[in-house]
């Protein structure tokens, strides 16, 4: 989007894929993570990385996370990937070895280069302005990033400094 406009930013995807188990009566009642799942997010590596994230949901099945490489935007099942998240989550809840898993699903976490996100208007194409690059918080900072892009969009200054999101702190890639 930011190329038809006439600017560059250079968003890219982390692929990362989630198990789903059959429904099961409550037992997994908070999220649980390891704590290696931080290192992970800020990690540069393109390679696989796994960190077990395991969290209950209302309907019964249980999510298994994290896998994250950067593969581009290829959506093929990756079986190490799956067996890496299947392992992690039984290292931490023992009782998932017994139970089956129903599907699982891939995404992709749009980042930049920094892991920070582009909020803001950018000052190379006047009236455009960003809200992107979230990687894997863009669900949790969605009505913060909101809130930042009504205050641009209505003339507000904004209640956090945008400098470290500014659009066009990348250098421009050759055209
Ligand atoms: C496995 C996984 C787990 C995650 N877990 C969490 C979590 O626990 N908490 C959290 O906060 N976040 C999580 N995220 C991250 C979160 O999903 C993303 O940060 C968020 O979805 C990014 O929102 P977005 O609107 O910027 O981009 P997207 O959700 O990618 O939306 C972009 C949209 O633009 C559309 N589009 C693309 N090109 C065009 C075009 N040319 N014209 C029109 N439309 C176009 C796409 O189809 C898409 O619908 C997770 C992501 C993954 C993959």
């Amino acid at each position: 989007m930011a190329a038809r406009a006439g600017v560059s930013l250079p968003v890219l995807p982390r692929r990362g894929f989630v198990l789903v188990t059959e429904p099961l009566p409550p037992r997994v009642r908070h999220k649980v993570y390891a704590a290696d799942y931080v290192a992970d997010v800020a990690s540069d590596s393109a390679g696989l990385q796994t960190s077990p994230v395991v969290e209950g949901t209302p309907a019964g099945p249980v999510l298994i996370g994290a896998s994250r490489e950067r593969v581009g935007f290829d959506r093929t099942v990756s079986l190490p990937a799956l067996r890496a998240l299947a392992a992690g989550a039984t290292r931490l809840f023992p009782f998932l070895a017994g139970v089956r898993a129903m599907r699982s699903y891939a995404g992709f976490r749009p980042y930049l280069p920094d892991h920070l996100p582009a909020i803001g208007p950018d000052p190379r194409a006047p009236g455009l302005l960003h809200a992107c690059g979230h990687e894997g918080a863009g669900i949790g900072l969605a009505t913060g990033t909101g809130h930042l892009i009504a205050q641009a969009l209505t003339g507000r200054a904004p209640d956090l400094d945008l400098t470290p999101f500014r659009p066009d702190r990348f250098p421009e890639e050759a055209a």
